[in-house]
C-alpha cells in the first residue's frame, strides 16, 4: 500500500496537474486547491470550511461534504419550485390569469431567485475548491466496490488463478472502456 500526499487538484496552463500539495498556504490545507489555484480566496475558504462542519457532523469525509453541499443547494432550488408549480396549478385551475401570479405565490418567487442564486454561487465555490477531483474519487470508489463484488463473484466460481486472472482482466477491459467518459487520468 502507498501514502500519497493529495495534491491540489488544479491543472497548469500546459495541463499538468499542479504539483503544490493539496491546500498549501490557505485555511483547509490537505484539502483542495492551493493558493495559486483559488484555495486562499474567501468563497473557497468558506465553503471548505462548511465542508469540514458538514464532515465532522455527519461522519462523512470532507470531500463528501463537499458534493452534499453542492446537491442540497441544488435541492433547495427544486423543492421551491415544486411548491410555486403547485401553487400555480391551483391558481389556473380556479380560474386565475396564469400570467397574474397570486399574492401568496410572490414571496416564493423571490424565494426562488434566491436560491438559484445561492445555489450558483454554492457550486462556483466548490469548483473553485476542487470538487471535480472529489467526484473522480467517488468514482474510484465505485469502482473498487465493483471490483470487490466481481472478487467474490469469482471466488464462487471456484476457477483457478489463471482462469480467474483472466476474468478480472476482461471485466477490467470492459470497465475501462465503459468509464471512458469520465476521461481524466493523472497521467
Ligand atoms: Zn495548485
Amino acid at each position: 500500500m502507498t501514502i500519497t500526499v493529495p495534491r491540489c487538484p488544479a491543472r497548469q496552463r500546459n495541463g499538468r496537474y499542479c504539483s503544490q500539495p493539496a491546500g498549501r498556504s490557505t485555511s483547509h490545507p490537505g484539502y483542495g486547491s492551493c493558493v495559486w489555484h483559488h484555495g486562499a480566496e474567501r468563497h473557497v475558504e468558506e465553503i471548505w470550511d462548511m465542508a469540514h462542519e458538514a464532515a465532522a457532523e455527519q461522519g462523512i469525509t470532507p470531500h463528501e461534504a463537499l458534493i452534499s453541499l453542492v446537491e442540497v443547494a441544488a435541492g433547495r432550488v427544486a423543492w421551491v419550485d415544486t411548491i410555486i408549480r403547485e401553487a400555480m396549478r391551483e391558481h389556473v385551475e380556479g380560474g386565475g390569469d396564469p400570467l397574474k401570479p397570486p399574492k401568496d405565490v410572490a414571496p416564493w418567487l423571490k424565494e426562488s431567485r434566491l436560491e438559484r442564486t445561492l445555489a450558483a454561487r454554492t457550486a462556483k465555490a466548490a469548483v473553485d475548491a476542487g470538487v471535480m477531483v472529489a467526484l473522480e474519487r467517488r468514482l474510484d470508489m465505485e469502482g473498487q466496490l465493483v471490483a470487490d463484488a466481481l472478487s467474490a463473484a469469482l471466488d464462487v466460481l471456484g476457477l483457478d488463478q489463471d482462469q480467474r486472472m483472466a476474468a478480472l482482466g476482461a471485466a477490467q477491459q470492459r470497465l475501462l472502456t465503459s468509464g471512458d467518459s469520465s476521461g481524466t487520468t493523472n497521467d
